[in-house]
C-alpha cells in the first residue's frame, strides 16, 4: 500500500473548504508554524522530517471535518513529548483546550508505554482506561488518526516493533473505531495490521480479490446498468457503487465461519444511495421483484440500526447469470454516518458554540456503548440505576491503580482500598480484611492515589457490614453491599418467620395432646404432602404468614375433631358407661342412645339443638342453625334432641371470636375479664391487621349454657375497643 503524502498546502485546501472565520484560521496556521518549529531537526524512522507526520494527522482529522481546535492540537499533538513543551506553554501560546487535548494524548501515550511490558496486558481494561482519560471525543478522534499514520509508515519499525503495535491496535484502537461507528478508519487499522500479523493470509486475499474482482468486473457493470435502467423511470433519486469487501472481513470470515473464498457472497457488494428511507424500501421492493433474495440474508438495519449509528438495508440476491452478490440501499446521510460514525455526526459546524460536556453525552446517548458494557458483563441487571453508575464509575475514574500483578484498576477520585476489592472482583471485596498499599499496611478506608500497587488481604469468611457503606465511593461497590445486607437481613427475617410457625404449631399440637416428636413426624410423613410442600420450613413459613392455619392442618389429619369429641367423651361418659342420666343431651324419648356435641358449631346448653344420625358413630348434636345442618339434604338423618335437665355440671367448649380495634393490652383485659368471670379458657390467639388497625381475637373457653355464655359475650363487648363477639362455626 502507497500513500501520497500530503503538504500542508492540502490540509488548508481541505479545512478551507468549512472554516472561514480568520481567527480560527489564524489558530490552526499558528499552529503549524509553531509545530514546525518545535520539531526542527527531528526526523521519523523512515528519514522523514518529523512535521510529515503532524500534517497527515491534521489531514485525516481534516477529512474527518474536525473544527479549528482539533486541527491545531493535531499539529501539536506530539509536541508536549517530543519537543520539551509544557502545558502552560501551549495554554499561553494557544488556548486552555487546545493544551488540555494534546495533554490528555500524551497521558494517554505515557500510560500506554508504561503498562505495555505487562504480562497482563488486557485489551478491554486498556481500552477503558482510554475512553476513560479521553473524555472529551476529540483527543479520541486525534488518537486514532494517529495510529492510523503510524500504521500506515509502520514499514520503517523493527519486527518486533510492528507485531506489538498490530497487535495493539487491532486489541484497542480498532475496537473503539468500531464502537465509534468510524468504518473507513477502522477498516484500514484492521487491513494494516493484518498484514503484519499474518502476511501470508493476507497476501493470499490479496491475490484472490485481484482476480476475482478482475473476474467479475464485467458482470458486476452489467448488474449495475440492469438495476440503474430499472430505476431511472421510478424518478427515485439514486446512485450505485460496487465495493469490494475488506482484506480483514474477508479473513475473519474466513476463520471464524470456517467459509472458502467461493462461499463469501459479498466480496462485491453494490451500494445504492438514495434520497429518503421510504426510497430505500421502495428500490427494495423493485429490486425484490426483479431478482429473488437469497431466503435468510435480509436485513433492515434502517428500522434498527447497529449500536454504532449504522444504518441500511441489506438484501443478497441471484442474479441472471446465477452469481450472487448482496446490495446494500441507504441514504446519503446514512452513508456519511456509516463511513465516519461519530465523526460524521459531530462533523465541524461554523457559528455553533462547541461544549464536550453536551457532546459526550449525546456521544454516550447515541452509541449506546455503555450497553455495550453491560452485556460484556455477565450481570443481568437491566435497571437504569446500574447503566448510571457503571457509566458514573467509567467516566469519573480518574486515579489507576494496579494488582501485584501488574493489572490496571481505573477508579474515580477518593476511591479506597474497598473499592478496588470489589472493582477486582466481588469475592474480593466480600472477603476483604485489610490492604496493603505499596508495601505498606493500610485500613481499608484509606484514599488511594494513581500508581499504588494495591494487595487485598482476604479470610475465608464474608466480612460485609453497613460500615462499609461509609469506606466505598464507587456505586458498584455500593450496590454489591446493599444487595449483601439486604439479603442477610432477608435470610434473619425468613429464619425468624420458621421458628414462629413453628412455635405456634407446636402449641396447637400440644393443646391437642400431640407432642413436638410426633409433630414432626406427622409432618414429615402427611402434611407436608397434603399441602404439596417441599420441606417443613416451607410449612412453618405458610403459618407464619396464615396462609396455612394449624387448626385446618389438625382438620385435615383428622385429630381435632377425634381429640375434643374424645375428651368430651371421657369427662362425661367415663365413670357411668351404662347410666346416661349424666349425658348432657337426650334424644326425646329414647334416653339410652349415646349423643355427642359436634365441634363445627359446639351447642351450648341452652342452645336450640338438633340430632343428627351419623354412621357409626352415634348420634351428633348441632345447634339448629348450623351451617352444616342447613346443608344437610337428607333430612330422615334429623333427630329431636333435648338437654339433658338432669346433667348440671357439664361444660362445653365454645370458640369465640372477638373483633376490636388495634390497642395496648387489650389481651390482658380480655384475661383478666375471663378470670374474674371464673371461666376457663384453654386457648387464646391474638393477630393485629396492620392496614385496617384492628385485631382478631380467637379463644376457646369452657361455658356451661347459654345464659353463662351471654353474660360472658356482654362483658366482652363493654371491653374498650371491641365491637364484635361471635361464637365460631366451622
Ligand atoms: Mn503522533
Amino acid at each position: 500500500m502507497a500513500y501520497i503524502e500530503h503538504t500542508i498546502e492540502d490540509v488548508e485546501n481541505l479545512y478551507t473548504q468549512y472554516i472561514h472565520n480568520k481567527d480560527d484560521l489564524k489558530l490552526i496556521r499558528h499552529s503549524f508554524e509553531y509545530a514546525l518549529e518545535k520539531h526542527e531537526g527531528q526526523f521519523r524512522k523512515s528519514g522523514q522530517p518529523y512535521i510529515i507526520h503532524a500534517i497527515e494527522v491534521a489531514y485525516l482529522v481534516c477529512q474527518l471535518q474536525g473544527g479549528p481546535t482539533t486541527i491545531a492540537a493535531a499539529f501539536l499533538h506530539d509536541t508536549i513529548e517530543d519537543c520539551g513543551v509544557t502545558q502552560q506553554d501551549l495554554i499561553k501560546e494557544f488556548n486552555e483546550d487546545v493544551a488540555e487535548i494534546v495533554f490528555s494524548l500524551t497521558k494517554i501515550k505515557a500510560l500506554s508505554h508504561q503498562r505495555r511490558h505487562d504480562k497482563d496486558f488486557v485489551a478491554e481494561g486498556h481500552r477503558k482506561i482510554f475512553l476513560g482519560m479521553a473524555k472529551d471525543i476529540r483527543v479520541i478522534i486525534i488518537k486514532l488518526c494517529d495510529r492510523l499514520h503510524n500504521m500506515r509508515t509502520l514499514d520503517f519499525q523493527t519486527p518486533e516493533k510492528k507485531i506489538r503495535i498490530s497487535r495493539e491496535t487491532l486489541e484497542v484502537y480498532a475496537p473503539i473505531a468500531d464502537r465509534l461507528g468510524l468504518n473507513e478508519i477502522k477498516g484500514e487499522l484492521q487491513d494494516l495490521c493484518l498484514k503484519y500479523l499474518e502476511p501470508n493470509d493476507y497476501l493470499e486475499i490479496q491475490e484472490f480479490l485481484n482476480t476475482k474482482v478482475r473476474y467479475r468486473e464485467e458482470s458486476i457493470q452489467k448488474l449495475e446498468k440492469k438495476i440503474a435502467d430499472m430505476l431511472l423511470p421510478t424518478k427515485i433519486p439514486f446512485e450505485i457503487k460496487a465495493r469490494v469487501k475488506r482484506p480483514y472481513s474477508i479473513w475473519k470470515k474466513l476463520k471464524e465461519k470456517q467459509l472458502t473464498f467461493e462461499t463469501i457472497y459479498d466480496i462485491v457488494a453494490l451500494r445504492i444511495i438514495t434520497q429518503t428511507e421510504l426510497n430505500c424500501y421502495e428500490i427494495l421492493g423493485l429490486i425484490h421483484s426483479e431478482y429473488s433474495p437469497l431466503p435468510g440474508r435480509f436485513k433492515d438495519y434502517v428500522a434498527v440500526p447497529k449500536p454504532n449509528m449504522y444504518q441500511s438495508l441489506h438484501t443478497t440476491i441471484i442474479d441472471r447469470d446465477s452469481s450472487i452478490i448482496e446490495i446494500q440501499i441507504r441514504t446519503k446521510e446514512m452513508d456519511i454516518i456509516a463511513e465516519n460514525g461519530v465523526a460524521a455526526h459531530w462533523r465541524y459546524k461554523e457559528n455553533s458554540k462547541y461544549d464536550p460536556k453536551k457532546e459526550q453525552l449525546e456521544i454516550m446517548e447515541k452509541l449506546h456503548w455503555f450497553s455495550d458494557f453491560v452485556a460484556m458483563s455477565n450481570e443481568n441487571e437491566d435497571s437504569r440505576e446500574y447503566m448510571d453508575s457503571l457509566q458514573k464509575d467509567i467516566f469519573e475514574a480518574n486515579i489507576y491503580c494496579f494488582t501485584p500483578h501488574g493489572k490496571v484498576i481505573d477508579l474515580p477520585n477518593g476511591a479506597t482500598p474497598l473499592d478496588f476489592a470489589f472493582k477486582v472482583h466481588t469475592k474480593v471485596g466480600e472477603r476483604a480484611i485489610g490492604a496493603m498499599v505499596n508495601n505498606q499496611l493500610v485500613p481499608l478506608g484509606h484514599k488511594l492515589k494513581t500508581g499504588d500497587v494495591v494487595e487485598i488481604k482476604t479470610s475465608q469468611n464474608a466480612n460485609i457490614n453497613r460500615g462499609w457503606l461509609n469506606i466505598v465511593t464507587t456505586n458498584s461497590a455500593k450496590n454489591i453491599i446493599k444487595k449483601y445486607l439486604a439479603k442477610q437481613n432477608a435470610d434473619f427475617i425468613r429464619e425468624n418467620n420458621i421458628q414462629k410457625g413453628r412455635d405456634s404449631l407446636i402449641e396447637v399440637f400440644k393443646d391437642n395432646g400431640i407432642t413436638e416428636q410426633k409433630m414432626d413426624q406427622l409432618i414429615n410423613q402427611e402434611v407436608l404432602k397434603i399441602f404439596n410442600l417441599e420441606t417443613s420450613d416451607d410449612l412453618f413459613l405458610q403459618i407464619a404468614s396464615r396462609t396455612i392455619l394449624p387448626s385446618v392442618i389438625l382438620d385435615k389429619l383428622g385429630l381435632r375433631q377425634e381429640s375434643t369429641i374424645d375428651s368430651f367423651i371421657k369427662k362425661n361418659t367415663s365413670s357411668k358407661k351404662s347410666n346416661f342420666s349424666n349425658q348432657s343431651v337426650l334424644v326425646k324419648g329414647t334416653p339410652n342412645i349415646l349423643c355427642t356435641l359436634s365441634p363445627c358449631c359446639s351447642p351450648i346448653p341452652g342452645d336450640n339443638i338438633v340430632g343428627y344420625v351419623s354412621q357409626g358413630k352415634g348420634i351428633k348434636v348441632h345447634r339448629k342453625d348450623c351451617p352444616n345442618v342447613s346443608r344437610e339434604k337428607d333430612k330422615n338423618r334429623l333427630i329431636d334432641v333435648e338437654w339433658n335437665p338432669a346433667c348440671k355440671e357439664t361444660m362445653v367448649p365454645v370458640q369465640v371470636v372477638v373483633r376490636a380495634s388495634d390497642r395496648d393490652s387489650l389481651l390482658v383485659d380480655i384475661l383478666n375479664l375471663l378470670s374474674q368471670l371464673k371461666i376457663p379458657c384453654n386457648k387464646i390467639m391474638a393477630k393485629s391487621h396492620r392496614t385496617t388497625f384492628t385485631s382478631t381475637i380467637t379463644m376457646t373457653i369452657q361455658i356451661k349454657n347459654i345464659a353463662e355464655y351471654r353474660d360472658v359475650r356482654d362483658s366482652l363487648i363493654n371491653i374498650g375497643g371491641v365491637y364484635q363477639v361471635e361464637r365460631v362455626t366451622h
